[in-house]
């Protein structure tokens, strides 16, 4: 164990509430406080984020900048800075973000999606690295999330393996889906400076691609991903995504931390969001931001289970099972509210579930953080049938608040969610382990049930969900030990090279 406080630097592409498409940018937003101020000294560690400056980013200040070695020549970088604070009881802390600006490679409209994303994250990941000395901060971890910043070991363990300055740093790369993998043609090898010698199985080659993912999983030393049940099930065929050999090869190395949220920004007791505040003792007021949530979506007001869903429209989700049991669904008094964006397939489809049931489904097609609050106040159940869920957020959220989760139980999801027990009173949610509509469907009605049948248990139901602890208090102290151990395993290594 370490004494003293850790120097961490948190890698990620996105960061809340800088930048975010996804669940990677709450957590990149919300460990580094936790990790700032939990820990063996008083003060917490020292932790620093960086990540790309992308065009919407404002109020940052210049800080510095210099030419980087990329790509057969100098591309230079500029480095702004901006913060994020952290409260923990009276103490706040504030944590510098570093945002890598080049005007070529981020001044674009929107984050993701390029022909030239390879260039683009390997000359991130390149400046990152550059940036350290100049800022005469050597971290004693880099903390790398998804495929945006898999180079970054590879880099420490290829062009800056015998440079003093970094050969003490040890690396985690987190995955947080391992479906967005980063894989390019060969010629990526030109952008990350490396010879057709690193287009190999054991190394970068994947399938006839380089593979960013890859680069993560093999040269870090530790992989960890975002729940114990996906840590599992990614070295499986099934949700393996192809990486599940190379992952079982690291089974050793691998690890599998949960996720958790802000308790001070998902609060319903002071979230200013929301039409009602309210909290575990006081769970009648919930009601009212139903009613009120009914009122801005244009349902009819009266007190009816209302569903709640909100996601990223993509396969991953498991909505084609919505699909299939919603003509069932609606023959019943309830209310669907719909939140989300992404595939045009998906969009049509809650489309057309409007149109056919207007006075029973509330829809949003976009994204819209205030909504998302009323809906996790407003809502008694909230629906999360994931294919697969590397951790997921929504059901935690949804926990916070009070509002009861239906989900597959698979990666986070079965992690952090438990089946009610009518008979002991155990359990937070609902779920079903098959992924077909009939378990979804009956795992629906049995909440139903309860909720029209034993409105008493129901309340207690909701009380016991929040209640319950899935801040990053755990998983924070989780993340420290997992560092500790990363640096041991890089000095080991070393010791032996
Ligand atoms: P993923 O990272 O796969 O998208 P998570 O459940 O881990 O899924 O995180 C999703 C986060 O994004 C949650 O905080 C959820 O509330 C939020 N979110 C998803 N879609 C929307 C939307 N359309 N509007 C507002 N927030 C959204």
């Amino acid at each position: 164990m370490y004494d003293r406080p850790l120097k961490i630097l948190l890698v990620s592409s996105e960061v809340v509430p800088f930048a975010k498409t996804g669940g990677l940018a709450d957590v990149a937003g919300s460990l580094p406080k936790a990790l700032a101020t939990v820990g063996n000294d008083d003060l917490g560690n020292d932790v620093r984020v960086v990540m790309p400056r992308y065009r919407q980013i404002e109020g940052d200040t210049y800080r510095m900048d210099f030419p980087v070695p990329f790509n057969n020549r100098f591309e230079t970088a500029i480095i702004r800075e901006s913060s994020i604070e952290a409260h923990y009881q009276d103490r706040h802390k504030i944590i510098p973000v570093y945002l890598v600006d080049n005007y070529h490679y981020f001044y674009r409209d929107r984050m993701y999606m390029f022909d030239d994303e390879a260039e683009r994250f390997a000359f991130f990941c390149r400046t990152v690295l550059e940036m350290l000395p100049r800022l005469e901060w050597q971290p004693d971890v880099i903390h790398c999330n998804d495929w945006q910043s898999g180079p970054i070991p590879l880099y420490l363990k290829t062009h800056y393996l015998h440079n003093n300055f970094y050969n003490r740093i040890a690396t985690v790369f987190t995955i947080h889906n391992l479906q967005y993998q980063g894989n390019f043609p060969k010629e990526a090898l030109k952008v990350l400076g490396l010879g057709e010698e690193y287009f190999h199985p054991e190394r970068l080659e994947f399938y006839g691609m380089v593979s960013f993912m890859k680069a993560g999983i093999v040269y870090a030393d530790i992989v960890n991903t975002v729940s114990r049940t996906y840590a599992e099930e990614i070295q499986r065929p099934e949700l393996g995504e192809r990486m599940d050999g190379l992952l079982r090869k690291r089974s050793a190395d691998l690890y599998g931390i949960v996720n958790g949220i802000n308790y001070h920004e998902f609060n319903p007791r002071e979230d200013a969001r929301i039409f009602r505040n309210y909290d575990q003792y006081n769970v009648a007021n919930k009601k009212d931001n139903k009613f009120a949530l009914q009122r801005e979506l244009g349902l009819p007001v009266r007190d009816v289970p209302v569903i709640g869903l909100i996601s990223r429209l993509v396969d991953q989700k498991g909505l084609d099972l919505i699909a299939k049991i919603i003509d069932d669904l609606m023959t019943q008094d309830i209310q669907f509210v719909v939140l989300g964006s992404g595939e045009q397939y998906y969009e049509n489809l809650f489309q057309g579930i409007k149109v056919r049931y207007p006075e029973k489904m509330g829809l949003y097609i976009g994204f819209n953080a205030i909504l998302a609050q009323r809906i996790y106040a407003g809502a008694d159940m909230f629906l999360m049938p994931s294919r697969f869920e590397p951790c997921g957020l929504g059901q935690l959220i949804s926990l916070r608040y009070g509002t009861i989760p239906i989900v597959r139980f698979t990666g986070g999801l079965a992690d952090t969610v438990s089946d009610y027990n009518t008979a002991t009173g155990s359990g937070n949610g609902f779920g079903f382990s098959d992924y077909s509509e009939a378990h979804l469907l009956n795992t629906i009605n049995r909440a139903l049930k309860l909720y029209r049948e034993r409105q008493e248990e129901w309340q207690r139901l909701v009380a016991n969900a929040m209640g319950l602890d899935f801040s990053w208090a755990r998983s924070g102290v989780e993340y420290l030990s997992l560092f500790q151990q990363a640096m041991n395993k890089h000095l080991s290594v070393q010791r032996i090279a």
